[in-house]
C-alpha cells in the first residue's frame, strides 16, 4: 500500500518514521516545514509537492496537524484531501480535534467515497519515538479492523472507542485530566520551593508517594532542567482545554477545576510562554515567586 502522511512535526514525525521502519508500505510525506519532511525522507519516505498530489496517489492518508482549522483546510479545502483522494481510499486524522469537526470532515469524506477514522493519540513525543503511544479511534468497526495493523505499526494500544467523534471525546477528556494534574503539580512544586525544602528530595518523595503522576514527573523534570522548549506546545494544550471546556459547556457539566487551569494557561500565554512546552505553566509560579523552582 501507499501511505501518505501530512504534518510530520513533533508527533507526526516519529509516528511517520515508525511506519517507514516497521512496515513494507511506501510512505509519502508532505509538511510546510521542509526540515520536518527531510527527517522522514532521510529514512526512506518520499516527499510530495502538495497535499493534493499526495492525496491523489495514496491508499491511506494520515494527518497530524496543530489546530482544527488546519485539519479542516487540509481535509476539505479546494486543494485538500476530499477533493483529490481516490474513492475507496481511507483518511485517518491523528490530530487532537473537536468532535464536531471530526464528524463534519467524516461526512464530507463519505460523500466522496472516502472512509474516515479519527484517531487522536496520547503519550507524548518520547513514546511516539518508541512506538508505545495509545490511539483512541472513532469510526466504523470494519474500517478500524482494516487499519489496525497500520495503526499498530506506530503504537502499543489501539482502542476503538465508538463512532466518529468519540475518539476526540476520549482524547479531550484525557487531556483535561492531564492538564489539571500538571497545574496541581506546578502549584505543589511552588509550595515546596517557597517552603525551602530540598526540591530533589521532594521529587524523590512524591514520585514514590500518592501525589505521583506522569504530569507531576514531566512538570518537575522540565522545570528542574530549566528547558521549556516544546515537545508539546502550551498553545496546543490551551487548544485542547478550550475544546474540552466547550464540550463541558455544551453538555451542561459544571466546571470546578478545569476552568481554573484555563486561567493559569491564559496567564502563561499572556506572559509569552505559548510557544514553550505545556509544562511552562510552572513558569507562572516562578514569576510569582520571582525565582526558578528546583534549579
Ligand atoms: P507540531 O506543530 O510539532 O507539528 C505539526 C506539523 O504540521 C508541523 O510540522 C507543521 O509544519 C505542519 N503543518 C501545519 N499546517 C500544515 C499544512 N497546512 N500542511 C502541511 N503541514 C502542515 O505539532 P505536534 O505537537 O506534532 O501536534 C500535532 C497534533 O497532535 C496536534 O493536534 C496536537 O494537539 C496533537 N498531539 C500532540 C502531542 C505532543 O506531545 N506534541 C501529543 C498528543 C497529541
Amino acid at each position: 500500500m501507499k501511505i501518505g502522511f501530512i504534518g510530520v512535526g513533533n508527533m507526526g514525525g516519529p509516528m511517520c518514521r515508525n511506519i517507514v521502519r516497521n512496515t513494507n508500505h511506501q510512505v509519502v510525506v508532505f509538511d510546510l516545514n521542509p526540515d520536518a519532511a527531510a527527517a522522514c525522507t532521510a529514512l526512506g519516505a518520499s516527499a510530495a509537492a502538495s497535499v493534493a498530489a499526495l492525496a491523489a496517489e495514496c491508499d491511506v492518508i494520515l494527518t497530524s496537524l496543530p489546530m482544527p482549522s488546519h485539519v479542516e483546510a487540509v481535509a476539505l479545502g479546494a486543494d485538500g484531501i476530499a477533493a483529490h483522494a481516490r474513492a475507496g481510499s481511507t483518511y485517518i486524522d491523528l490530530s487532537t480535534n473537536a468532535p464536531e469537526t471530526a464528524r463534519k470532515v467524516a461526512a464530507a469524506m463519505a460523500a466522496r467515497g472516502i472512509a474516515m477514522l479519527e484517531a487522536p493519540v496520547s503519550g507524548g513525543t518520547a513514546r511516539a519515538e518508541a512506538g508505545t503511544i495509545v490511539i483512541m479511534v472513532g469510526g466504523e468497526t470494519q474500517g478500524f479492523e482494516a487499519q489496525r495493523p497500520l495503526l499498530a505499526s506506530f503504537s502499543a494500544e489501539q482502542v476503538h472507542v465508538g463512532e466518529v467523534g468519540m475518539g476526540s471525546t476520549a482524547k479531550l477528556i484525557n487531556n483535561m485530566l492531564a492538564f489539571c494534574n500538571a497545574a496541581a503539580a506546578a502549584e505543589a512544586l511552588a509550595l515546596g520551593a517557597a517552603a525551602g525544602i530540598d526540591m530533589k528530595k521532594l521529587y524523590d518523595v512524591i514520585s514514590n508517594a500518592s501525589g505521583d503522576s506522569p504530569q507531576f514527573r514531566k512538570v518537575a523534570q522540565t522545570g528542574f532542567a530549566g528547558d521549556f522548549s516544546a515537545t508539546f506546545a502550551l498553545d496546543l494544550a490551551h487548544k485542547d482545554l478550550r475544546l474540552a471546556l466547550a464540550m463541558a459547556d455544551g453538555l451542561g457539566v459544571p466546571g470546578m477545576i478545569a476552568p481554573q487551569v484555563m486561567t493559569l494557561m491564559r496567564i502563561a500565554r499572556a506572559a509569552g510562554y505559548g510557544g514553550q512546552d505545556s509544562a511552562a505553566v510552572l513558569r507562572v509560579y516562578e514569576d510569582a515567586l520571582r525565582r526558578p523552582i528546583g534549579r
